[in-house]
């Protein structure tokens, strides 16, 4: 039997010189050495795409494009200098340019008649992307290494592609089957890894550590006898915290070289999250379980998906992913599995409502029969106040440290919440409620908020209108970025200030550091605005412990601790409200991402609510979901 590319290929004209064909993922790319069918041929393959429902795409073959220097020198000619145009990145391979530009809409120009111009006046298919209004090395990094090497990128995508659409035996419901293994946080926070199997299909969703644990139960446990790393097709990331992406890169080192699925801006995160965590290892003497060679090499083996694209990944099973609400780019994983014959919907991490930085997370569907959820806040007292009234209460209590003249430290994920206390403190400066006292970035989180203007179509309704206007509160004079050891110096030697720095719960990173030197004065306080892991020194200090070992040293804390609920996941209420929202309803939910107590109780609560069959698996469970 032909396949599906060759099909295509038999349905155009030989007159239309198609010369050369491949996939990319799941699309179908045709290559022609005819210039008229590459400038003309549009409606030719909207009906193919039609008729075949896959998306196809017509590029000129590489030997008739322009050189590069020309097609850049006619890029720079015809967009006007206001789009800010950053870098032009080529793949001679596929015929591809990239654009890179502060505002994108002045290279499509007025319904993309700018864009069409450079397509044929260069004869490269552009692609135009937006670039950081902020600028850091690193996201420049990351984009360069997407593209360096084209000839290798199409083979890996064409060999992506053929593993979709290889031959599928057609099986009748008797003989299909769906299975999903728990390699990690079932019963637990951390370490997120599923192993979903179907006769033909192994797709790893999630593959994360438990960033609050040093000793084996640090990683997933893909020592489970289904487990084969040359047998996995695919991999799906939910979000970017190192618990859902943390082992990623360590899977290559072990032999995987397939694809990654997740969103654009999960892919830069991501990366730098890994190769944050590899530098604190070695900054900890330890050898990490990976270097930043496998962290470059999950850059390119990424395939990124918007929000809400169907796309197959396997010859049986499609994926979508939707807004979760958690952090930007976060994703809620629908997997139609088999053409129906099952639908299941894994929520990563969730928000439902809407915060200063994302909206709530998505919750209609076309079917779910199972819903996996996570449940980090699964207990009933565990409902936090109105989002208005935390952020009132964070906002006065900044007020109240920095008018006493201390500072303010505020230990964050470096993704996420530090950039939702950002907008936050931005909202103090414009409400005029503090003045003239800088605030300080510190860590991974200058380089994570510059990855947040790169994407403002996944922020909220509220900021991305902001920032379209020009208005990018992430730009704002008062945050100053601290780069080195002798800079934090002197914001620990300085006046009142507001510290915002990784990591989160105060394992390694540099809020660490500046808790040790900050610790002993009352007028000073550290505010908790995000998950304690049990048994982490944020979790001991908020419980009310006041001696603690940081980093080998035993501290006596005397400044105030705080908490405040700006949590990026669901409470209690959220989680049953979801349940209420989502549409359709499932038949059956499984309770995962909560410790052990949290997990149960919410299986318990959705069964006695809702009358729908609940699991709250052990590790290393495997589950027939049908
Ligand atoms: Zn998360």
């Amino acid at each position: 039997m032909a396949t599906v590319i060759q099909q295509i290929i038999n349905k155009i004209p030989k007159s239309k010189q198609i010369s050369n064909q491949s996939y990319e993922g799941a699309n179908i790319i045709l290559y022609t050495k005819s210039k008229e069918f590459f400038n003309n041929g549009t409606s030719t393959i909207r009906e193919l795409v039609n008729e075949f429902k896959k998306r196809i795409e017509l590029r000129l073959d590489p030997s008739l494009l322009k050189t590069e220097k020309k097609a850049e020198e006619i890029v720079m000619e015809l967009v006007p200098k206001s789009a800010g145009v950053t870098r032009v990145l080529f793949e001679p391979a596929r015929s591809v340019m990239i654009i890179d530009a502060k505002n994108p809409n002045e290279v499509i120009g007025q319904k993309g008649s700018l864009i069409r111009k450079i397509k044929e006046e260069t004869l490269w298919s552009p692609d135009v992307r937006r670039d950081a209004i902020i600028q850091s090395k690193i996201t420049d990094l990351i984009r360069r290494v997407l593209h360096e090497d084209s000839a290798e990128r199409r083979k890996f995508l064409n060999k992506v592609g053929e593993r979709i659409y290889e031959f599928k035996r057609a099986r009748d419901d008797s003989e299909m089957w769906v299975r999903i293994s728990f390699l990690g946080a079932a019963q637990q926070v951390g370490r997120s890894a599923f192993l979903m199997q179907t006769p033909e299909s192994n797709i790893l969703i999630d593959c994360g550590i438990n960033p609050a644990s040093n000793d084996s139960s640090t990683y997933p446990r893909i020592n489970v006898p289904e487990f084969d790393m040359a047998e996995l097709d695919a991999v799906v990331i939910s979000h970017a915290h190192l618990d859902h992406c943390g082992f990623l890169p360590y899977i290559f080192k072990y032999g995987y070289d397939g694809p990654i699925y997740c969103t654009a801006p999960t892919r830069d995160i991501m990366a730098m999250s890994q190769l944050d965590y590899t530098s604190i290892a070695v900054a900890q003497g330890n050898k990490g379980i990976y270097s930043s060679k496998e962290v470059k090499k999950t850059v390119k083996n990424t395939i990124a998906l918007k929000y809400g694209s169907v796309t197959d990944i396997t010859p049986d099973v499609r994926l979508t992913l939707h807004n979760a609400g958690h952090i930007l780019g976060s994703a809620m994983c629908h997997f139609n599995i088999g053409d129906g014959f099952h639908n299941l919907l894994y929520s990563g991490d969730y928000k439902v409502v809407n915060t200063k930085l994302l909206n709530g997370s998505h919750y209609t569907f076309p079917r779910v029969e199972t819903f996996m959820t996570e449940s980090t806040y699964g207990h009933p007292e565990r409902v936090s106040p109105d989002r208005a009234v935390s952020e009132r209460e964070f906002k006065e209590h900044a007020m109240k440290v920095i008018n006493r003249k201390g500072k303010l430290l505020i230990p964050v994920l470096g993704v996420g919440r530090a950039q939702e206390i950002m907008v936050l403190v931005a909202e103090l400066f414009k409400e005029k409620k503090i003045k003239d006292i800088p605030v300080y970035v510190d860590g991974m989180v200058w380089d994570i908020t510059a990855i947040h203007t790169a994407y403002p179509e996944f922020l909220s309704t509220e900021l991305r209108d902001q920032i379209n206007a020009g208005k990018n509160p992430f730009a704002a004079e008062f945050f100053k970025q601290v780069g080195s050891g002798k800079e934090r110096q002197l914001v620990i030697d300085g006046g009142p200030a507001i510290i915002i720095a990784t990591s989160g719960m105060l394992v390694g990173g540099p809020s660490v550091q500046y808790l040790k030197k900050l610790h002993d004065n009352p007028k000073n306080s550290v505010a908790f605005v995000v998950y304690q892991f049990y048994n982490s020194p944020g979790d001991r200090m908020q419980k009310g412990e006041r001696t603690v070992m940081l980093d080998g040293e035993q501290l006596n804390v005397k400044m105030e601790v705080s908490s405040f609920s700006l949590s990026g996941h669901a409470d209690f209420k959220e989680l049953m409200d979801y349940m209420q929202k989502l549409k359709p309803r499932p038949r059956k939910v499984i309770v995962i991402h909560g410790e052990k107590s949290a997990t149960i109780s919410l299986a318990r609560h959705i069964h006695k609510r809702f009358r729908i069959e609940t699991i709250s698996p052990k590790p290393i469970d495997c589950l027939r979901l049908r």
